[in-house]
Formats: structure tokens, C-alpha cells, sequence
């Protein structure tokens, strides 16, 4: 009577378990809850996120943090989709070609379980409005100019708030990333020399549409932007969930944190190099200075 009463039991608590298994299976962020916690998720889920670029690193990104529970995002590009595109971008589909990146990127909403809002801004950044830099977050930086990445960085440094920004670019051998939380870190151009600036603004001033239309573009494919955009998306959860544990302590320049360092992937040597990039009292640039103050 005894085993017959406990064989009954266990079958039942048995199955209530598989029930409960069944249960979290049909909750599409079960996992990512378990990996950073419901409070962190949270975090994630409530960041405002400007990705300045809707290429290969752009689409990458934004796939991984709508995955990754991020709720609004902001991409801006002046493009257009091009079958070029289509090896390496993965929102892009070949019914996309003609359209602005950014409304083909939009229009992918529905691709995804979790609620989300896509605003799309067809411009360039610099064209970008004051109020679109005063409501975000969080910045991902995926553009290939460095007029583009030095107008990005000056507008994140004039804003009052602090934001917290990724920039990331591939090369032929190698792909790079690098995080920054100024003041608490080296901004974006602390690195850069006043002739580099004003190389990139000479370029940026020769440049229109023609000259980007036939100037050779350098092979890519689509492994590059994944771990390129694997590593930005990434960073840019750990700077959600832990940025402000990280700045508090003065000496995270040392331990484990990825804030303020340069990371590239060599595609030769195999090796991840990292460098902590010091910041630059004399940086070129005004708002930098200003927010050391
Ligand atoms: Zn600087």
C-alpha cells in the first residue's frame, strides 16, 4: 500500500515538474533571465539604445540587443541597401535593395518575440537632432569614417548625462572595439593627434556622394561583423549591468572591467590584444576637457 501510494506521489510530483519545465520553455527571455538576473534584466530591457550606423556592425548590434531584451532603439544612416550589403548584413533581405538601410532595419520589428520600438532617422549623424542625443543611453558607434566617429564623440561629451559609448570597426586582418564612460575613462579621440583631426576633417570636407560611390571598398565577410558586433553587443550588456559598480571603484582601470580599454582581434596571430587607453588632459577635444573639470 505503501509503495503503491509513494509510486503515485512520484509520478505526479514527477510530471508537475515537466509541466513546470513546458511552463518556462514557452517564455521566450527564460534564458537570458537565468544568464543576468531578472533585476539586471530589467536594466536592459528599460536602456535606451543610439546605434550610429546601419551597416554590417549596425545590423549585427541591433539583431543582438533586440535578442538580448533591449526595448528602444535609435539607428541613424544616411544609406541605402545595396546587393553588395547582402553577404554580411542580417536584417537585410534581397526585397531590402533600394531602400534606406535604416527603413529596411525598421521594418524587421516583427522578426523578434519581445516587444520593441525601432525609430529610424534616414540622415547622416551629423544631421542627427539635439533631441535624440538627449534621450539615450547608450551609444554604439558601427560607422567607417573617423569624421563621423570624432562628430559622435563630441556630441555624447556635451551631453550633461554621462552615456557610456562603443565603437567598433573591421579591417582586411583584424576587427576592433574599444569602450568608453568618460569622464571616468579616455574618450574616443584622447588618442588622436591634432594633424590625424585635421587629416579626417580635410577628407570628410573633399567627400561627396560620388566620391563614396567609386571609392574601392575593402573585402568583408559576414564572420568579421559577427564577432565584431558579438563583441560590442556584449560589452554593451556588461556596461548596462555593471557600469555603475565599475566607475564607483577607482581602481577599475586595473581589474576586470572593459571600460576604457581598446581590444582588437588579430586575424594573423590569433591573439586578442588589449590596451588600456590612459585619458588625455590635453585631449583635442574641448567637451572632453571640459567634462574632466
Ligand atoms: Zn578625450
Amino acid at each position: 500500500m505503501y509503495n503503491r501510494d509513494f509510486r503515485r506521489w512520484r509520478c505526479s510530483a514527477i510530471k508537475k515538474r515537466v509541466l513546470d519545465v513546458n511552463f518556462l520553455e514557452k517564455d521566450p527571455e527564460h534564458r537570458t533571465r537565468l544568464f543576468l538576473g531578472a533585476e539586471n534584466l530589467k536594466k536592459v530591457q528599460e536602456t535606451k539604445v543610439l546605434v550610429v550606423g546601419a551597416g554590417a556592425i549596425g545590423n549585427e548590434v541591433i539583431k543582438n540587443l533586440l535578442l538580448l531584451g533591449v526595448r528602444e532603439i535609435h539607428v541613424v544612416d544616411f544609406d541605402k541597401v545595396t546587393e553588395s550589403n547582402l553577404n554580411r548584413c542580417v536584417l537585410f533581405t534581397p526585397d531590402d535593395v533600394g531602400l534606406p538601410k535604416v527603413t529596411a532595419i525598421a521594418n524587421k520589428k516583427g522578426w523578434f518575440a519581445f516587444d520593441n520600438t525601432i525609430i529610424p532617422y534616414n540622415s547622416r549623424v551629423e544631421d542627427l537632432s539635439e533631441s535624440v542625443w538627449e534621450q539615450i543611453d547608450l551609444v554604439i558607434i558601427g560607422v567607417d569614417n573617423d569624421a563621423a566617429r570624432f562628430w559622435c564623440n563630441a556630441q555624447i561629451l556635451a551631453q550633461e548625462r554621462i552615456i557610456p559609448y562603443i565603437n567598433g570597426a573591421m579591417a582586411r586582418d583584424f576587427i576592433d572595439f574599444s569602450v568608453h564612460v568618460p569622464p571616468y575613462t579616455s574618450c574616443l579621440v584622447c588618442s588622436w593627434r591634432e594633424d590625424h583631426l585635421k587629416h579626417v576633417q580635410k577628407v570628410f570636407a573633399s567627400c561627396d556622394e560620388f566620391f563614396e560611390q567609386v571609392v574601392p571598398k575593402f573585402p568583408t565577410i559576414s564572420t568579421y561583423t559577427s564577432i565584431v558586433g558579438g563583441f560590442m553587443s556584449h560589452m554593451a550588456i556588461e556596461v548596462i549591468v555593471h557600469g555603475d559598480e565599475w566607475t564607483q571603484n577607482v581602481d577599475f582601470a586595473t581589474k576586470n572591467s572593459p571600460l576604457g580599454k581598446y581590444f582588437r582581434f588579430n586575424f594573423n596571430t590569433w591573439q586578442m590584444e588589449t590596451a588600456y587607453i590612459m585619458p588625455n588632459p590635453q585631449c583635442i577635444e574641448p567637451f572632453c576637457r571640459k567634462k574632466r573639470e
